[in-house]
């Protein structure tokens, strides 16, 4: 690992995730890209400190994809040695466990949150003293049985374990140029199949959605450009786990150009909000509004930094 580089400001780049947060409340987008930034650091300004500490909060179903992401990464790794899959039992157990942890860090460990807010997790639920409902820990225990399930039973198991299939890359973080701007791209799943198929596998926990047909179109266009793969190659597959479906789409060099044009105006808005772009150093916080729709507020993780200007701004 590289020694530790202090940077003023943050290091421009884009990700589809980054989009999403602009678009839906470019306060938010502040704190979480900017006014964070080096809050880390024990002399930081107390409202960086802060807005650090809120962008470390989690949130149950959060908690769970990640559970499950984790356990989908160990059956990558265990196919890869030739080992059976594990039962779905034993998958659910890895995921309830990662619940549990969790679960007893925010409820335990709130001081030593405070103090080093990236050592322990917490739960926005226990932050915020909103608590978790019964009906929504009974939809957790739900989704923790069903995604087991599914992940247990999904096809691509069988077909990773092929022989002649290859492993491209599983959860890995990487980058690819548009103009100027790295790009993240990070599937849940890349493999060649001995068809010489390119497939891409994202795992959801959650509902249907049209922003998740973006996102896998985004890593179709990381696999054409890094990988120099011929559109025509690649498939993705969407895998709602909970709701025990599946989407495989693939895309055209036309529905791809479209993607890479979408990022780029995206890119050239976010800049606009820029003071300076050479240096990725953000316009003053006013320039980035509260959202007017309020109804995310309450469970957002900066709602705490919002709090006042919120009420000032309905009284
Ligand atoms: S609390 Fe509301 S206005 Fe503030 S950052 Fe979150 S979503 Fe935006």
């Amino acid at each position: 690992m590289g020694a530790y580089v202090r940077r003023e400001y943050p290091e421009w780049s884009w990700s589809f995730s980054r989009q999403q947060m602009f678009s839906t409340c470019l306060r938010r987008y502040y704190y979480n890209y900017y006014g964070s930034h080096n809050g880390w650091e024990a002399q930081a300004p107390s409202e960086v400190a802060l807005a650090y500490r809120l962008k470390k909060l989690s949130n149950i179903y959060l908690v769970l994809g990640d559970a499950v992401h984790k356990s989908a990464a160990q059956i990558v790794e265990r196919v890869q040695e030739g080992r059976r899959v594990p039962k779905a039992s034993e998958v659910e157990e890895e995921i309830r466990r990662q619940l549990r942890r969790v679960w007893k860090s925010s409820r335990d460990d709130g001081d030593l949150f405070l103090r080093r807010p990236n050592r322990v997790d917490m739960l926005h639920e226990f932050y915020y003293g909103l608590g978790i409902s019964e009906d929504t820990i009974a939809k957790i225990n739900q989704r923790a049985t069903e995604t087991a399930q599914s992940l247990v039973a999904s096809s691509i198991w069988a077909e990773l374990g092929e022989e002649g299939t290859r492993l491209i890359s599983c959860e890995q973080f990487d980058t690819f140029p548009l103009g100027e701007t790295p790009v993240y791209a990070v599937p849940d799943l890349l493999f060649e199949n001995t068809q010489g198929q390119w497939i891409i596998v994202d795992w959801k926990t959650g509902e249907e959605a049209e922003d998740n047909r973006d996102q896998v179109a985004l890593y179709a266009l990381y696999v054409q450009r890094k990988h120099g793969v011929p559109v025509d190659k690649i498939v993705t597959r969407l895998e709602y786990l909970n709701l025990r479906t599946q989407q495989v789409l693939v895309f055209s060099d036309q529905e791809l150009e479209v993607v890479e044009q979408a990022a780029l105006a995206s890119m050239e808005e976010m800049r606009g909000l820029l003071r300076d772009p050479t240096q990725n150093i953000p316009r003053a916080k006013e320039h980035f509004p509260l959202t007017p729709e309020r109804n995310r507020c309450l469970w957002c993780n900066f709602y705490e930094l919002c709090k006042r200007e919120l009420a000032e701004s309905v009284s």
